[in-house]
């Protein structure tokens, strides 16, 4: 087994009017959210298939098919929290993730630490092993136009003694 691995993970929602705007878990008040079959939550996805991909256990849409009603408005920590007990079945555990929010409206930076509270509790990690920071597209393409929100994540997880 290597000692070592790293995943990739990334994701896009539409932002639109008539739904909550959860990112990381928080929900965050604003007049559109993200549209998908469950809460939509670009960030826990994103992260959610790094550590999939680290441990090259599949993707998301994989393990939680938008077809399964079972995910209907589902909490993405749900999706989160499996994918870190299916990398702990396969030996390893996480070491550390960091991940980027490409949004243009509203800021993110007020709700950074509880995004990052968040994550480190789904994933049994210390505050400092995981990272968030937000980007706007500065008005650039669909992201920047308001129109989406895109996630970009890396997970290192490391082989258990
Ligand atoms: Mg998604």
């Amino acid at each position: 087994m290597i000692e070592f691995r790293t995943g990739v993970g990334y994701d896009l929602h539409r932002l639109v009017e008539g739904r909550r705007l959860v990112l990381g878990g928080v929900e965050i008040p604003h007049d559109r959210g993200l549209l998908g079959h469950s809460d939509a939550d670009v960030i826990l996805h994103a992260v959610t298939d790094a550590l999939l991909g680290a441990a090259g256990l599949g993707d998301i849409g994989e393990l939680f098919p938008p077809s399964d009603p079972r995910w209907k408005d589902a909490s993405s920590l749900t999706f989160l929290t499996q994918a870190r007990e299916l990398v702990e079945q396969s030996g390893y555990s996480v070491v550390n993730v960091d991940v980027v929010i490409v949004i243009e409206q509203p800021r993110i930076l007020p709700y950074r630490q509880q995004i990052r509270g968040n994550l480190a509790a789904a994933l049994g990690l210390a505050p400092q092993a995981v990272s968030v920071k937000a980007k706007t597209a500065e008005g650039l393409g669909p992201v920047g136009e308001g129109a989406a929100a895109e996630a970009h994540a890396v997970a290192t997880i490391r082989r258990r003694p």
